[in-house]
């Protein structure tokens, strides 16, 4: 079975671009929304604490070149215990690991799992087949959600004390769709209340998926110059996005708030990840686990924003409170410029190419 690997198309800039500046196609010519009176940015702090999450285990995306993708997860896990990363939640889609365990894609899933919470990571629930909020019907959605208990709480178990204190009950949404409409948007979150869940909020989006498919294109076809490339790209829009980010919370709250960075179990991610954690160390990161991160009062306040596409947090609080906080012209042209790298129809040359001209449609 093929599993939706990336956002749909859906989430694009425009849409983010829509989202911060609470503008609507046919509204532009209204004044501009009253800033609210504790928008105020903080001066920035020396350093900020950043959770790291991972999403989509035990398979995201195109595999390694090897195709060993317990040996590539071993790299990921690594990195993290170089960078002394403490209890990274891996989000689980437990489809699949179901199946025969003869095939060696059944028993390749299932070992990433063990490896992950033998190395003392936690785990959440991020739906059984990574069922899209937008796309079957609500019972269909949490009986999905569902589904995928009685693998992690049997993971949780395999790991013996390892994972003491780290629940499972978190929850990561599929695309970070959260519901297109209030209705919607408010059983899931009723339903994850009551059965004892807390939601894994996201605040540092680089959208990192879009980076594996490039990155195995040029893997197949030995372009070391692109790859290269594609690793120093992947590591500068993180670090840009964590820097924007900071600057858009502490608009939003007036301080330097806790983050949760939004990484994928991916060819490009693992590829780029020891050199991305030393870039966010760098810039001040701390790391801290995710539960301390949630904890940062940021994360309790509910924007209550029905959209028809994701979006990290500090976005929906932003469209909550009216504050204009448009995404970067990188991000805005990255999914579309990606695509063209390595292509049938490009070389590397395309991850030179300056980005489009900003299109702001603040009115
Ligand atoms: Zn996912």
């Amino acid at each position: 079975m093929s599993l939706p690997m990336t956002r749909p198309l859906v989430f694009t800039a425009a849409a983010l671009i829509s989202i911060s500046s609470g503008s609507l196609a046919g509204c532009r010519r209204s004044p501009p929304p009253p800033a609210p009176a504790a928008a105020s940015s903080a001066a920035p702090a020396p350093f900020v604490e950043v959770a790291v999450t991972v999403d989509d285990l035990p398979v995201h995306g195109p595999p390694p070149p090897d195709g060993d993708r317990v040996r590539m997860i071993g790299r990921m896990l690594d990195a993290f215990h170089r960078h002394g990363v403490p209890h990274v939640y891996g989000f689980v889609n437990g489809a699949k690991t179901d199946g025969d365990l003869g095939l060696p894609e059944v028993a390749g899933a299932r070992a990433v799992l063990r490896s992950w919470v033998a190395a003392g990571h936690p785990v959440g629930n991020h739906t059984w087949t990574h069922v899209n909020l937008l796309q079957v019907a609500l019972p269909d959605y949490l009986a999905d959600l569902e589904r995928n208990e009685p693998l992690l709480e049997r993971l949780v178990t395999e790991a013996g004390g390892r994972l003491t204190g780290l629940p499972w009950k978190v929850f990561r949404y599929p695309y970070l769709f959260e519901g297109d409409t209030l209705e919607k948007r408010n059983t899931v979150r009723a339903h994850l209340r009551e059965h004892g869940y807390q939601i894994a909020e996201v605040s540092i989006d680089g959208e990192d998926w879009a980076f594996n498919p490039p990155f195995a294109r040029c893997a197949a076809r030995g372009d070391q110059k692109a790859l290269s490339q594609l690793h120093d790209r992947y590591v500068s829009v993180h670090v840009d996005e964590l820097r924007r980010m900071r600057e858009m919370t502490r608009l939003l709250a007036g301080r330097e708030v806790r983050h949760v960075l939004l990484l994928h179990a991916g060819v490009a991610d693992t590829d780029a990840l020891d050199d991305l954690l030393t870039a966010y160390e760098k810039e001040g990161v701390r790391w801290i686990e995710l539960g301390t991160s949630l904890a940062d009062p940021f994360y309790a306040q509910d924007p209550a924003q029905p959209v028809r596409f994701g979006a990290a947090f500090p976005y929906l609080v932003a469209r909550a409170r009216q504050v204009s906080f448009p995404p970067s012209a990188v991000m805005r042209d990255l999914e579309r410029s990606l695509a063209t790298i390595c292509s049938a129809s490009n070389g590397a040359a395309a991850l030179t190419a300056a980005p489009q001209p900003p299109t702001s449609s603040t009115p």
